[in-house]
């Protein structure tokens, strides 16, 4: 309600202020004097008319005109009017014009005071139209001001993101068919109407977004998750209406709704239970997505880092159905971002971009803009000419010391571990038959779940699994964990999602898809369903000593992997050493440099 208050002040304010100057404007010159003075002023000839009305004199001084009429008085003196029988005699001895008042003020009353009366009633008229419309409070006035409008000609392209190639292989799609829709639609294809780009804050998803409208040359619609929840009630959900009509009218565009999370929070969750404003935004965002035709040529690009608390109606199919990751920038990212964002700005020669971007791993797109800025703004301060390398190491201390509060860096022992720990995963991802091929490595540490990650790929999809390859699984999960203990005899706490997975998949395996001598063919288990359970599992009515035995069990399992997996670490131990050391100076190792590093041997 704040706002409201502030507004409605503000207009008394300008109101009270005109009020003054009306006034003051209205009345002329006004020199009150005593009566002897005004006497005084008379016999001085100051004064060579005056209108005695019931409770005032006022002497009015004639201007000498040649028009009959006389001019209007150039000076004016009051004074309040005593009961001085003599008064006339005086006034007529000197000659004075003597005017009976018609106590004729009328004009000026009217002015000074009916017309800011008039303009007090014609605000307060103006503030009840308002509120009355749509009968939800000041709503329209937060309407207007938040009007939605299209951004176009914005000057960003793929050029202008740096790094982010398999973001961009995917939006590649989206920009075809903004640009040329027939061909899509003449075949039927369907185009995804939500995109989700996931990814932590300041990684570029923003400048993602711009750059597909600038790529396909179409309007930008763009508002943040939480400027539709706002304090009027209703609001939000009239401004997804809002959003949608006027991007229906200017179609082909992008949409690109920044903070999804913040309106699209799992439904009944959070301390306060249900928050109703986020729900009816979110249901009229839903509604307004499945409600336009998919080739309208309305592509909704959303952005989140905690796509985890997103409510799972969101990412049905037909709604944010597709998710790109747009991650931290490895070393070689970090160097093209750098030179981007130092293009038109002096550096000296002495500055290798190569050896900033090594020196700023976790950093994001937006850290080393503000990298190269900060530098900028400090060899400015200095008076140079050029921005040097002294410059860029006191930037990188500054913000790093600020991202390292934020527990966003890894020092140097932390980054060893993970990035032994990668290494143990594709390894023995290499030397397991059936395990998925290694896609990436990288031990950039993300802003989503683990601290790094090793990405496989399916080498196809599969609808049946064998034991051999569920166990195979598991290996490649523990590899990890193994990696650690050989090389450090050590063992941290980076492995429990892993940890956590393997369990999983040992569970099912004993409990569910009966693949246990012990526990027979018998499920003890279901697959929870996913949308309404919070679990995994789902339980059947067993004893607790089944329940005792399928811990046992599962447990048994997990064992046994892990001793294999360290006999393959240790058989490997060369390989694994070299790996972790290339993957420690490059950050992220690709499948195909992965394979030749394999290749070559240890
Ligand atoms: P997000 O939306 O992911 O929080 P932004 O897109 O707003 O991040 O990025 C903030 C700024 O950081 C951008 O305006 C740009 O200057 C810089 N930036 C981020 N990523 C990149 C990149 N890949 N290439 C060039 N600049 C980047
Ligand atoms: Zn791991």
């Amino acid at each position: 309600m704040e706002k409201k208050f502030q507004f409605s002040l503000s207009y008394l304010f300008i109101a009270l202020a005109i009020f003054i100057l009306l006034q003051n404007w209205l009345s002329p010159q006004i020199n009150n004097v005593s009566y002897s003075q005004f006497k005084s002023h008379v016999a001085e000839k100051k004064i060579n008319s005056v209108v005695i009305s019931s409770t005032l004199l006022k002497g009015y001084e004639k201007v000498e005109t040649d028009m009959k009429e006389p001019m209007f008085p150039k000076a004016l003196f009051v004074t309040p009017r005593i009961d001085d029988r003599n008064l006339v005699d005086f006034l007529e001895k000197h000659g004075v014009d003597i005017i009976a008042a018609n106590e004729n003020t009328f004009l000026r009353t009217l002015l000074s005071w009916i017309l800011p009366t008039l303009f007090f009633v014609g605000i307060w008229m103006f503030m009840m139209k308002r509120m009355g419309q749509g009968g939800g409070g000041m709503m329209t006035l937060g309407k207007s001001k938040a009007k939605i409008i299209a951004q176009t000609d914005l000057g960003v392209d793929f050029n202008s993101v740096a790094g982010q190639e398999e973001a961009k292989v995917e939006l590649a799609e989206v920009i075809e068919f903004l640009k040329t829709p027939e061909k899509f639609t003449r075949l039927g294809a369907k185009i995804p109407k939500g995109i989700l780009l996931v990814g932590p804050p300041g990684t570029g998803k923003t400048l993602l977004a711009k750059a597909v409208a600038g790529e396909s040359g179409v309007p930008f619609f763009s508002i943040s998750g939480s400027d539709f929840i706002e304090m009027f009630v209703g609001l939000g959900a009239a401004r997804v209406r809002d959003l949608f009509e006027q991007a229906n009218a200017k179609a082909p565009c992008i949409v690109f709704i920044d903070e999804l999370d913040s309106l699209g929070k799992a439904r009944g969750s959070g301390m306060m239970g249900g928050h109703d404003e986020r729900e009816q935004t979110l249901n009229q965002l839903l509604a307004e997505m499945d409600g336009f035709e998919v080739n309208k040529g309305v592509v909704i690009l959303a952005a989140t880092n905690r796509p985890e608390i997103l409510d799972p109606a969101l990412l049905r199919p037909g709604r944010f159905d597709r998710h790109i990751l747009v991650d931290r920038p490895d070393l070689k990212e970090r160097v093209a971002i750098l030179a981007v964002h130092s293009k038109g700005i002096k550096i000296s020669p002495d500055v290798d971009l190569e050896i900033i971007a090594r020196r700023t791993p976790g950093f994001t797109g937006a850290d080393l803009a503000n990298l190269v800025n900060e530098a900028t703004l400090l060899a400015v301060r200095k008076g140079k000419d050029l921005v040097e390398a002294t410059e860029f190491e006191a930037a990188i201390d500054r913000i790093v010391a600020g991202l390292e509060k934020k527990n966003r860096v890894l020092n140097e022992t932390e980054k060893k571990t993970v990035a032994y720990h990668e290494t143990g995963h594709a390894l023995v991802a290499t030397f397991r038959k059936t395990a998925e091929k290694v896609h990436k490595i990288s031990i950039v540490p993300r802003g989503i779940g683990a601290l790094g990650y090793t990405m496989q790929l399916p080498t196809e999809d599969r609808f049946l699994m064998s034991k051999t390859e569920l166990l195979e699984k598991i290996d490649v999960l523990l590899g990890g964990r193994g990696a650690e203990k050989i090389i450090f005899n050590e063992i941290t706490t980076g492995a429990q999602n892993d940890l956590q997975r393997a369990t999983d998949i040992a569970r099912s395996m004993v409990a569910m898809y009966g693949m246990n001598e012990k526990l027979g063919q018998v499920t003890y288990l279901q697959q929870a369903n996913q949308f309404l359970q919070q679990g995994l599992f789902q339980q059947k009515e067993f004893s607790d000593q089944t329940a005792l035995l399928i811990d046992e069990e599962v447990r048994k399992i997990i064992d046994e992997r892990m001793v294999g997996v360290e006999k393959t670490l240790i058989e490997q131990r060369p390989l694994l050493e070299k790996i972790a050391k290339v993957l420690l100076e490059k950050e992220a190792l690709d499948d195909e440099e992965f394979k030749a590093l394999v290749g070559e041997g240890g």
